[in-house]
Parts: C-alpha cells; sequence; structure tokens
C-alpha cells in the first residue's frame, strides 16, 4: 500500500494544514520534520527562531498523539531526505506546503520538489498564486483562499512499520543545550497562539490603530501573532475567519479594521519575494544597487549592538535583542538610520537585523527593509528623525532609561537630543547631514527617465492594485 510522506516545515499546527489533511486521507502516513542545521544558520536565520520553531513542534507533536501519529525528525539537508526516502520507500507519494523563504531553502527545495516531480503534491496557505501569477487578480483570489473552508484534524493513522528516524522529545534534548538564554522571546504553540487572538480580539486591540506605534504601549495593543504566522502555528485563513465570525459583536472595529488589512499584507509581501527570488540579494529597482557601494563594518557593529550614541535607537536595538520583537515604526526607524544616516548598503544590515526577530519572515522583512532603504522606486523614501520618534513615542523618556539605566538622571530633552556630553557613547553620525546627503543621494537617481520607466515595470510586477493598501503603517 502507498505511504504517504508529509513533510511538514514552517506550518506547524494540526488544523488546517492541507500537507497534513490531505496526506492524511489514506491513514498510511508518516510525518516526516526535516531539521537542517545549515538552514538555521543561513541568510538571518537564528536561534531564536529556532527555539520557537520548537514550541509550535513540540505542541504538534503531542496533538499528533491523538490520531496515532507523531512528529519523526530527519537530520540532514533535502538532498540527504532524498536519498533517505529511495531507500525506504518503493511506494510513496509525498505531501508538503509550500514555503516562501531564504535561498538556502529554497534551492533544496526546487531540487527535492523537481526530482519527485509526479510523486509530490504541494500546497499553500498564504493566498499566493505560486504558478501563473497575476498582480491583477492577486486581491480576488487572496479573498477566495481566506474565505476557504477550514480544514480538521488529520484522519487516524494506521500505519505499521518502524521509521528509522529520532523521535522528538530525542531531537530536543540535542539541540535545547543551544537554545538556553532565550527565556525572554515569545512562547511558540498554537494554544499560545488562539490565547493571544482571544485577548487581541476582546480587549488588547483597543487603541491598537494610535498604540501600535510606541515601542511600549504596542508590546501588548499589537496582536503578537507575527512569530505564530510564520511558524504555522495558526493560519492567516483561521485568524481571518474568526474575525469575521466575530465582527458584528466586537467592539473596536476601526481597530481590527486596519488589524484586518495588515493580514493582507504580510501575504502581498510574501509574494513579491516568491515571484521574485533575487530580491534576497538585490534592489527591487536595480539601479539602487549602485547607491551604496561600500560598507563599513565597525559601523554596522556600532549599530546592531546598540552603541550609535543615539538614545532612542540605542534603546529600540537593547529591547530587540532581548525580546526578539519591536513594533512596526521603530523597525522602520532601525533600519532608515542604517540606509540612510549611516549609507550602508541594506544587503549587510538586513540579515543581522533578522536575526533578532522572532517573526523573522523573508518575505516581509526583507520587502519591508528595501521600503526603509529607498530602493524599491515604487515607494516613497522616507527618512525618521530618531529625534522627533524619541519625542514622539517616548516624551519623558521613561522607556530609554528603563533600557538604558545610566541615563536615568538626564533630562529628556537632552535625551532625545542626544545631547549628553562625555556621559553617554559618541554619536557616530551627524544626524542633519547624513539626512540631507542620504535625500540628495537618492532623489538625484530618482529623478532620471531611466529610473522611472524601470520604476514603472517594477510597479507593474509588484505593486498593489488596491490603493489603500498602497501605504505602509
Ligand atoms: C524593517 C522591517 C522588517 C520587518 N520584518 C518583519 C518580519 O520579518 N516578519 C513579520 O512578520 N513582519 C515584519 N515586519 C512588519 C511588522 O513590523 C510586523 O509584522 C509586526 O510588527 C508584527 O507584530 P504583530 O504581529 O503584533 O503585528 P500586528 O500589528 O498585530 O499585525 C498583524 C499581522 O499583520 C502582518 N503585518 C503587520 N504589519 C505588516 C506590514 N507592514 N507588512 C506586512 N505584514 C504586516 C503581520 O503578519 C502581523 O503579524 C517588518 C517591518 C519592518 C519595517
Amino acid at each position: 500500500m502507498t505511504t504517504d510522506i508529509i513533510i511538514i516545515n514552517r506550518n506547524l499546527r494540526i488544523q488546517d494544514n492541507e500537507a497534513l489533511f490531505y496526506g492524511s486521507l489514506r491513514s498510511n502516513y508518516i510525518v516526516i520534520y526535516l531539521y537542517d542545521e545549515n538552514y538555521w544558520n543561513a541568510n538571518g536565520k537564528s536561534s531564536r527562531q529556532l527555539k520557537f520553531s520548537n514550541d509550535c513542534l513540540k505542541e504538534l507533536n503531542q496533538d499528533l498523539s491523538e490520531v496515532n501519529s507523531k512528529i519523526n525528525i530527519f537530520e540532514g539537508s533535502f538532498d540527504d531526505l532524498k536519498i533517505w526516502i529511495h531507500s525506504n520507500y518503493k511506494d510513496f507519494f509525498i505531501h508538503m506546503n509550500h514555503c516562501t523563504d531564504v535561498g538556502y531553502f529554497r534551492d533544496g527545495f526546487e531540487r527535492f520538489k523537481k526530482h519527485f516531480q509526479d510523486k509530490i503534491k504541494i500546497y499553500d496557505d498564504f493566498g499566493l498564486q505560486l504558478d501563473n501569477f497575476d498582480r491583477d487578480t492577486w486581491s480576488r483570489n487572496w479573498n477566495h483562499i481566506m474565505t476557504k473552508e477550514i480544514l480538521g484534524s488529520p484522519k487516524v493513522s494506521h500505519y505499521k512499520d518502524k521509521v528509522d528516524l529520532i523521535n522528538f522529545e530525542c531531537y530536543e534534548s540535542k539541540v535545547s543545550c543551544n537554545l538556553k538564554n532565550l527565556n525572554n522571546i515569545q512562547a511558540g504553540g498554537t494554544s499560545v497562539a488562539n490565547d493571544l487572538l482571544e485577548s487581541f480580539l476582546e480587549h488588547r486591540c483597543e487603541g491598537y490603530r494610535t498604540k501600535m506605534s510606541s515601542p511600549k504601549l504596542s508590546e501588548d495593543t499589537c496582536s503578537r501573532l507575527s512569530p505564530h504566522f510564520t511558524y504555522g502555528s495558526v493560519s492567516i485563513r483561521q485568524v481571518y475567519q474568526q474575525l469575521n465570525k466575530l465582527f458584528p459583536q466586537l467592539k473596536n472595529k476601526k481597530d481590527l479594521y486596519s488589524f484586518k488589512k495588515r493580514l493582507y499584507w504580510h501575504c502581498h509581501f510574501v509574494q513579491k519575494l516568491h515571484t521574485e527570488p533575487e530580491l534576497e540579494f538585490k534592489s527591487m529597482h536595480r539601479m539602487c544597487d549602485d547607491l551604496r557601494a561600500e560598507h563599513d563594518d565597525e559601523m554596522i557593529e556600532k549599530w546592531i549592538t546598540g552603541k550609535t550614541g543615539f538614545p532612542f535607537l540605542d534603546a529600540c536595538m537593547k529591547f530587540l535583542q532581548t525580546y526578539g520583537w519591536i513594533n512596526f515604526r521603530m523597525r522602520a526607524m532601525i533600519m532608515s538610520f542604517a540606509s540612510y544616516n549611516m549609507w550602508q548598503p541594506w544587503q549587510k544590515t538586513s540579515p543581522l537585523l533578522a536575526k533578532f526577530f522572532t517573526d523573522y519572515e523573508p518575505g516581509i522583512h526583507i520587502n519591508q527593509v528595501q521600503m526603509q532603504s529607498g530602493v524599491t522606486g515604487i515607494n516613497l523614501p522616507r527618512i525618521y528623525s530618531v529625534a522627533k520618534q524619541s519625542m514622539d513615542q517616548d516624551p519623558n523618556a521613561d522607556w530609554i532609561k528603563s533600557l538604558i539605566p545610566e541615563l536615568c538622571d538626564f533630562d529628556s530633552e537632552s535625551i532625545h537630543t542626544a545631547q549628553l556630553g562625555e556621559s553617554y557613547l559618541p554619536q557616530i553620525v551627524n544626524l542633519n547631514d547624513s539626512s540631507k546627503y542620504a535625500r540628495d543621494r537618492i532623489w538625484s537617481i530618482r529623478k532620471s527617465k531611466t529610473f522611472k520607466d524601470e520604476a514603472k515595470l517594477v510597479y507593474l510586477r509588484h505593486g498593489s492594485r488596491r490603493k489603500r493598501n498602497f501605504k505602509t503603517n
């Protein structure tokens, strides 16, 4: 009888999981998780993301026991797995969920799919157009996918043979020693995701639209579902449908509508990387790659370790390092500072930042990084003022002081303007001069006809056709 081999990667949930559901229909299936150490060291990947993913895997393993199944861990690459499948199975069919990821994953995944061709089925749940991409119909397709029926749990497995792979407990005890000291990052798993969704819809979302800009208030007011979407402990469709179902009886409708738009943005951004994987290393508008030809390792090191001499920026970095998350506006400011004020190529800074994010989703991250660096050609460049953000988001500098206690005795004005003399780190750039330089450089190339012609092509390929979703928060 045919053995269904279900390979899971970033869809770590029991329900609404197409590969698991359809792979289980014959009740003769095994579930394999591919643990590839090189993947976790690839562009922007890090141990905090692995820890979150393991939390999700643990809960999925428990849930699978209810249908007489479990997770088997395969240690190695897609190429190794291919050999293992051939040496262990003659009559088999593979089920996998699609995943838009970094080049290391994509290359292995593509070879794997090509090799098994008619013995593999790939499913998607992000509302992406995997083939026959058409930007004009994208939005309609997305709505269609989001309103599809939610799939239930997989069927009970009657698979009897021994699987020559290690179980989750064995794997966990092997890798967990490298994941200590990460206690402050978000916990993973479907039950945590469900709790977050419930509390967000019921009360946490109050004031979401304004509070999301503050690094302090957003911690509680934003949904905090991002790593759960990245590792699939809940699907976007499940959240979308739950929101729609409860919407009539919920308060804070305007806040929830803003949240709903962002679910769409999520997939819209992932689609861009899927359509053009080169975006991982090349600017969306290729002429922009000539802008920042050189980089300065020492300056980048000061930025990523929170030693720029600008207290608000440094506090944001420290917060991010500790908790693995920070709100959208501060992510944008951090990136804007690196690309405009420090004038560093985003290709050098982006992976360092990504490693700090528990929710690192390459499709969103890389595109947002490019937008905040002014290299897409289709979005207006915006240079964030660190001093203004500091004043607006933390007027009394309490949040900054909680992260940089040595500034406790300073008045807020000196902290916002970074006028702290010898008492704090020297500033690595002059804010006004560097902003002016960046503005001049960016606008000088944007004016040319060649630039504009290329920008039109970029828009046709990637631009949202929903005008109201064209802005970011
Ligand atoms: C430089 C930079 C890098 C980023 N990297 C990532 C990343 O790696 N992974 C990631 O999930 N988000 C990323 N974002 C977008 C955004 O900051 C996060 O999605 C958000 O802060 C996550 O917190 P939340 O789940 O509480 O968001 P909420 O405000 O509750 O939003 C709900 C969901 O909508 C989606 N979303 C929200 N804002 C955006 C946006 N602007 N673009 C696309 N989708 C959005 C996310 O899936 C998010 O979980 C990045 C933004 C910037 C400026």
